[in-house]
């Protein structure tokens, strides 16, 4: 048994909407199609029909790009590909990304994953006008995409499904916990909160889902709230630290945050 205590000094709630600037392809489960129907399916929420953002394809683009940014060694095989993972803790524990996103459970020298991200699900606003606006398919569209074979020069069409650019997937969460003890300094994951805004700034930079380098899956993210909760008391309503219209002028205010909660948690 091990004696190590872990303290959880408060989170860090930051909540925006998602829209989607272009089309957007997040793929959902293909089998069971019958033929002739679309190939290349959205995700969706099985209770609602409507198409939804898993947290996991969120947080899994943040740290990818997040891994290249920082040049990050690509050294665990997952599926077909190779993602970072510290592998001895030293390494972990100046490694921001692996303390942010989490390391494999069972790695010994692992902490608290600091971030959690939700699944953010379609704005009732959106799913209304999609509604409305009688898509190919509900609250999607069907977009094909021909291929040529270089060889044969035949043409290979598919059909790849997408919600329509201007949709808006509201709220979506990021639930971010500042730690003290065992391992984990909260002074530094307060400062750690700049490698989630770069991450938040690679994504917008870049694309969600499928089809990014045809022009598919840019996202806007706007609506910014930030609130925490901690302290003396965990209970009652989270204290409101700042609201900001877009990505930016969250950036531009980031340094007020981090020393906001830097004071709350030297109090
Ligand atoms: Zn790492």
């Amino acid at each position: 048994m091990s004696d190590k205590i872990i303290h959880l000094r408060g989170r860090l709630f930051i909540t925006f909407d998602l829209e989607a600037v272009t089309g957007l392809h997040i793929g959902g489960s293909d089998s069971g199609i019958e033929i002739g129907g679309v190939d290349k399916t959205v995700i969706r929420d099985p209770l609602t029909n409507r198409p939804y953002v898993p947290g996991s394809s969120l947080k899994g683009k943040m740290r990818s790009l997040l891994e290249k940014y920082h040049a990050k060694p690509q050294n665990q095989r997952i599926g077909q590909g190779f993602i970072h993972s510290c592998q001895t803790d030293k390494e972990y524990a100046t490694c921001d990304i692996c303390q942010v996103f989490g390391v494999p459970g069972e790695r010994n020298f692992g902490t608290p994953t600091r971030l959690v991200v939700r699944d953010v699900h379609m704005s009732d606003q959106s799913a209304e006008a999609l509604e409305k606006a009688n898509t190919d398919l509900p609250y999607t569209e069907v977009k094909t995409e021909v291929s040529i074979d270089r060889v044969t020069s035949a043409a290979n069409p598919r059909q790849m499904e997408r919600v329509p650019a201007g949709t808006v997937f509201s709220p979506a969460e990021l639930v971010y916990s500042i730690y003290d003890g065992a391992g984990c300094d909260a002074q530094k994951d307060v400062q750690r909160l700049r490698v989630l805004a770069e991450g938040l700034q690679l994504l917008e930079d870049d694309y969600l889902g499928g089809q990014g380098s045809r022009g598919a899956g840019k996202i806007a993210i706007q609506n910014i709230k930030v609130a925490w909760r901690g302290g003396a008391s965990y209970i009652g309503e989270a204290e409101m630290l700042g609201e900001y219209g877009d990505l930016g002028a969250f950036v531009q205010d980031l340094d007020k945050v981090i020393q906001t909660i830097s004071a709350k948690l030297n109090a």
